[in-house]
């Protein structure tokens, strides 16, 4: 069987053709008609995979987009204003209608989480978190081999955790959220207030080479970002976070670091079991796990 495979966000389109074991066997991308609205996007999907029709003979077609989705309807439950009038946009039947295909739909950090799940860090465990560090914080909780979606579809807003009450306005409306702290953005803000113009690669690299200032700069980061992960542990005791985003590149110092901190920081009966993995397969995880959901379907 052959399907294609669409990764929506706010700023790109990537888009695959995968076979049922997960392979990519052709890739691309393009800009996301975003300040169109949800129902134009939805209308660049349609033609691309249009488009891919004409060349494979395609069996379905695998969504994950940003947004709270309704895995089984297929339809965005919320988004914020990165894709304008997403929210109640029913994606599976728009594009079962125009294609004549069988359609899965669901949120782009539970499919990386199932991606990493099929063919990447988590392959060896039904359980685990997902923790995505981006613009803002999004999360995953696999139990059984499976998303746990939550009453509305809604679960895994780790970003929202409150970390310092009263703290740095969030874009959610409240105060001190875990993500305006520990995402990879507010270590980019604290890269700006120290060294100006910079780039994370640049920071980590000063940090190696034992520069003081990159070092405090990381290290304070990375308190707080194991500062959410100990919250997390506690309620869920799992065996493995996985944790994605372009930080992941920074492999064994960062998980290393990280590693000390949370420990330093959760009962010892936690520490035993828990693993702390990077990503392995960046964003071809979004459309390996959005096929690995479509699968399940058919
Ligand atoms: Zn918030």
């Amino acid at each position: 069987m052959i399907f294609g495979a669409f990764d929506v966000g706010g700023t790109s389109i990537k888009y695959g053709i995968l076979d049922e074991q997960g392979k990519i066997l052709h890739q691309s991308q393009t800009v996301t008609n975003a300040s169109a609205g949800g129902k134009k996007v939805i209308d660049q999907v349609k033609d691309i995979a249009r488009n891919l029709q004409a060349d494979y003979a395609l069996d379905g077609v695998a969504v994950s987009t940003a947004g709270q989705v309704n895995n089984l309807e297929g339809t965005i439950v919320h988004a914020t204003e990165s894709i304008p009038d997403y929210t109640g946009l029913n994606v599976k039947k728009e594009l079962e209608e125009a294609l004549r295909l069988p359609v899965a739909v669901e949120n782009d950090v539970n499919a990386a989480a199932l991606g990493e799940y099929w063919w990447g860090a988590a392959r060896e465990t039904n359980h685990f978190l997902c923790m995505t560090l981006g613009t803002g914080i999004g999360g995953a909780i696999v139990m059984n081999g499976k998303v746990y979606t939550g009453a509305s579809f809604s679960a895994g807003e780790f970003g929202h955790m409150t970390l310092y009450p009263g703290g740095k306005d969030c874009p959610c409306g409240d105060k001190g959220c875990y993500e305006m702290y520990a995402s990879s953005k507010s270590l980019e803000r604290r890269v700006e207030e120290y060294f100006g113009e910079d780039s994370l690669r640049d920071l980590f690299a000063k940090a190696k080479n034992e520069n003081g200032v990159a070092e405090y700069v990381v290290d304070q980061w990375v308190s707080d970002v194991a500062l959410g992960m100990k919250s997390l542990v506690h309620i869920f005791n799992p065996p493995l976070i996985v944790i994605g985003g372009g930080v992941s590149e920074q492999g064994d110092y960062l998980l290393d670091k990280l590693k000390r901190s949370v420990n330093a920081q959760i009962m010892p009966s936690f520490q035993r079991p828990l693993q702390l993995k990077m990503t392995q397969n960046g964003n071809d995880a979004n459309l390996q796990g959005a096929v690995f959901q479509l699968l399940a379907l058919l």
